[in-house]
């Protein structure tokens, strides 16, 4: 029987034992006491982890597309103005979104591998025409990486919401919620937080939720309306139960023991380590010969890196060959330039050795590939850089 190889993509990533006991758990009741500390622990720990002390988390069975579902549905009102900033497919994605919420939606969008034109945002704001505005901190289909601080920055200026899809980056990039004036930053259980695919993970300011509550409109979706789920997240944080919809207790039980590694390692101690993966990661790309698809240092994200392949390689070839030396390995994602470039998660657990694992295993892809190269070069790098 082939062995198993170990998951280098951008979510669901490589869980922690612990993480996958808890989801093995005997049946517990939602309403068990219990249960109720777990939860109220994992919505107390989620403010640390996103650095709000003032804001209000919510945890929702779903993936990360029914956080931006929650975002849309509760924050848009027909004929809102909405400004997009597209650094990928997720931006894309949240076009469609919001459309269907009846927002009137202007997308800045970002030619493959750039960041946000700052400049263009400041004068689209400026007309006065809008009431929120959205970019995604890392964009798992570019791997580019945008400044949240700016997007704070410039919605507090314009008096509109900033709203941070934080699914690529949440617990792997920094990000301070609070401080950076972010009014609702959401992710999925299955990236950087290091839970299997399956919760929805958000955190809202009081200022979004002020807009919530004077909305003059019903939130047209069910299961997503705030007014159901509000009282049950506030109840659990008091220590007590309350039912709207069946929580996913078993995914909530892992939830708390991976909010609990990540507070015992230290967010400082974590995002370092994931700027060290995501640099050693590009450096050994580079010393292989290939291009990375972020044009600029900077921007490029430190959970995940995005590589063109070089010429003449091919997708399939090289994926299985990565595959058969023990690593499964991401292909393209952005529709324009899904079959030229490949992706590699490095977030959560993820230490220098499995980076070392997938660095040495994309040798051999490329080898299969028929790449010239030295053999050990982009190991030699990726040690070289990590370890400095
Ligand atoms: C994965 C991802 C999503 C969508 O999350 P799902 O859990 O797949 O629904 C949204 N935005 C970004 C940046 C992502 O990486």
């Amino acid at each position: 029987m082939a062995k198993r190889a170990w998951v280098m993509v951008p979510g669901p990533i490589e869980f922690e034992v612990e993480v996958l006991q808890a989801l093995g758990a005997p049946t517990a009741s939602h309403v068990d006491p219990d249960f109720v500390d777990v939860f109220g622990e994992a919505l107390a720990l989620m403010r640390t982890v996103w650095r709000a002390p003032e804001g209000q988390p919510f945890v929702l069975a779903g993936s990360g597309t029914l956080a931006m579902e929650a975002v849309g549905a509760n924050l848009i009102e027909p004929g809102d103005g909405v400004l997009v900033l597209s650094t990928g497919v997720f931006g894309d994605r949240f076009e469609d979104l919001f459309s269907r919420y009846g927002a009137r939606v202007t997308v800045v969008r970002s030619e493959i591998g750039y960041g946000v034109d700052w400049e263009k945002v400041e004068q689209e704001l400026s007309t006065g025409d809008y009431r929120l505005v959205t970019a995604t901190h890392v964009d798992t289909s570019t791997a580019v990486r945008v400044d949240p601080r700016r997007l704070g920055d410039v919605a507090r200026r314009h008096d509109v919401l900033a709203v941070l899809d934080g699914v690529c980056s949440v617990a792997g990039e920094r990000i301070d919620q609070d401080e950076w004036g972010l009014d609702a930053v959401f992710t999925a259980s299955q990236k950087a937080i290091g839970v299997p695919p399956g919760l929805a993970l958000f955190v809202v300011s009081p200022r979004a939720l002020n807009r919530f509550l004077s909305r003059r409109t019903k939130v047209p979706n069910y299961y997503c309306d705030w007014a159901q789920w509000l009282p049950i997240m506030q109840a659990y944080q008091q220590g007590k139960a309350a039912y709207f919809a069946t929580p996913a207790v078993n995914h909530i039980k892992a939830l708390r023991i991976a909010l609990r590694r990540i507070q015992d390692e230290g967010l400082d101690a974590r995002f370092e380590r994931h700027r060290r993966l995501g640099e050693a990661c590009r450096s050994a790309l580079t010393a292989l010969g290939l291009a990375i698809v972020p044009e600029n240092e900077g921007e490029a994200a430190n959970t995940l890196s995005a590589a063109w392949y070089p010429h003449g390689a091919d997708a399939g070839t090289f994926l299985a060959a990565v595959r058969e030396a023990g690593v499964v390995l991401a292909g393209g994602l952005h529709p324009k330039i899904a079959p030229k470039y490949f992706r590699v998660g490095h977030m959560g657990a993820t230490g220098p050795g499995e980076l070392l694992a997938t660095i040495g295993a994309i040798e051999r892809g490329l080898c299969a590939c028929g790449v010239g190269f030295e053999p050990g070069v982009g190991l030699r790098a990726a040690q070289r850089v990590y370890w400095s």
